[in-house]
């Protein structure tokens, strides 16, 4: 995954933010807002505010909380500013990340540009040569640029129909939050893959990608943006378009309401922590044991070990303590060092694990690491049985719009039967949702999702690298 360009894989995890409004310090806003946002992305961070005609931003490699000094935000705070975006980005090592930190900004004809993105365009390569040849310059490896010199090069049709053009040429993720000509603007692609969120807070617009930065900010949800649709918020208020229907053969991330969304975001009207829990008493009917307690792996397994625990009639105790000062295990690239930050980030209670049969559950298994190591820590600690619970399908092949995950040849379940992960992570048994009982725990058919992962179904198209 390391310097991953276009011309390869290119996987990113991020949150975007965007007021509109009269606040003391948009700035400020941005910057608590994004900071909710702080799970979709740890790798850097940006903010974007504009009066209208000048945009000032400030981005940078790190967390929320490193790049964004008291200092930096009081520079970003002018008096005059009505609108600011923000991002917050899972980015690729090295050189190039702070290059692609967004939101990225511009110049061009109508005025100035700061555009953030969630998700992944799949046919970002072909944008992309198509305007080179017509001479329009990158300066960085992202996708993101190719929706920004689509719109330079219709700056003469108004930024609706510029926009449309967005729609019509790009394909895969997008889910943007854009200063534009100083107006705020949110656009989801037509199947909706990724959230995005409208709320309101006084007279002040807010766009999100996930519903928990609108309570942070101390807003109100008003809805989410539908699939294919535009916003544009200026001082005027809010005008909705639907650039285009929406797409019947799939729509949001499954794996959003299993893993990657915050447990106190709604999306699509549904609680997320309520859908992981209803995942874990479909999984406790699906998967029964007979077990002293149910344990979650902190803190992605925690709604669902409550659900699965309240249906099995189980105990629910928590008996791994997570040390929050490690960053996530899952992006440190040497095998080893995963390892050693399994055990950094979680420690066991002797006294909780001594001499019992325990529910172990999780969300996902992506390569195996993180559950093997906490099976052996568990045992060490006493336990008896270690019987895994996963509430949701096995992953067996890589996510291209928006969410990291290694290639086909790192993940557990497009390698090894079930069975032959049971014997490997050394667990007294292992079991997986069924797709069926993941689609009857969040509502809805397969076609309203995207479920690639679990299905390899594409339907907004694999990465094209012609
Ligand atoms: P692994 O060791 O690769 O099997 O990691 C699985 C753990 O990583 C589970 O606890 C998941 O909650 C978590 N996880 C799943 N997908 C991701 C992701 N895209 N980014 C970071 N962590 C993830």
């Amino acid at each position: 995954m390391q310097n991953a360009t276009i011309t390869d894989k290119l996987r990113e995890e991020c949150g975007v933010f965007g007021a509109f409004g009269k606040e003391a310090s948009l700035a400020e806003l941005a910057y608590y807002g994004v900071f909710s946002l702080q799970h979709r992305g740890q790798e850097s961070a940006g903010i974007a505010v504009s009066d209208g005609s000048s945009i000032a931003s400030f981005k940078g490699q790190g967390l929320i909380s490193d790049v964004f000094t008291k200092e930096v935000i009081m520079d970003l705070t002018r008096s005059n500013d009505k609108v600011a975006v923000a991002h917050t980005r899972y980015s690729t090592a090295g050189a190039k990340g702070i290059i692609n930190a967004q939101p990225l900004v511009a110049q061009y004809l109508n005025g100035g540009i700061a555009l953030a993105h969630n998700g992944n365009l799949v046919n970002a390569k072909k944008i992309r040569r198509d305007l080179e040849k017509e001479g329009y310059l990158f300066q960085t490896d992202s996708d993101t640029e190719c929706i920004l010199n689509i719109l330079a090069k219709n700056k003469y049709r108004g930024h609706v129909s510029a926009l449309g053009e967005v729609v019509r040429l790009a394909e895969g993720a997008y889910s943007l939050a854009m200063i534009y000509d100083g107006k705020l603007i949110g656009l989801r692609d037509p199947a909706g893959i990724r959230p995005l969120c409208i709320g309101k807070k006084n007279d002040t617009w807010i766009i999100a990608s996930e519903s928990c930065a609108l309570t942070t900010v101390g807003a109100e949800l008003v809805r989410d943006v539908e699939p294919g649709e535009l916003i544009v918020i200026d001082e005027s208020g809010l005008s909705s378009y639907i650039l285009s229907d929406r797409r019947q053969d799939g729509g949001l991330c499954i794996f959003e309401y299993i893993y990657f969304a915050r447990p106190d975001t709604t999306i699509n009207n549904k609680s997320v922590y309520l859908q992981r829990h209803k995942m874990g008493q479909q999984l406790a009917k699906e998967a029964p044991v007979e077990a002293d307690i149910v344990t979650p792996v902190p803190d992605s397994g925690r709604s669902a070990a409550v659900g699965y625990s309240q249906a099995a009639n189980i105990p629910f105790t928590e008996g791994l303590i997570k040390n929050r000062y490690v960053a996530r295990t899952f992006i440190t690239p040497e095998q080893s060092e995963r390892e050693i930050k399994v055990r950094l980030k979680l420690s066991p209670i002797p006294e909780v694990f001594k001499d019992k049969r325990v529910v172990l559950v999780d969300d996902s298994i992506v390569r195996g690491t993180t559950i093997k190591s906490l099976i052996n820590i568990i045992k060490e600690a006493g336990a008896k049985e270690v019987h895994v619970r996963i509430s949701s399908p096995p992953y067996v092949s890589p996510c291209y719009y928006g969410i990291d995950t290694p290639d086909a040849d790192n993940l557990a379940a497009a390698l090894y039967t079930p069975e032959e992960i049971m014997e490997n992570i050394d667990a007294d048994s292992l079991h997986y949702l069924s797709l069926d009982g993941l689609l009857k725990s969040v509502g809805g058919e397969k076609t309203d999702y995207c479920n690639a992962c679990f299905t390899k179904n594409y339907f907004a198209g694999r990465i094209k690298n012609e």
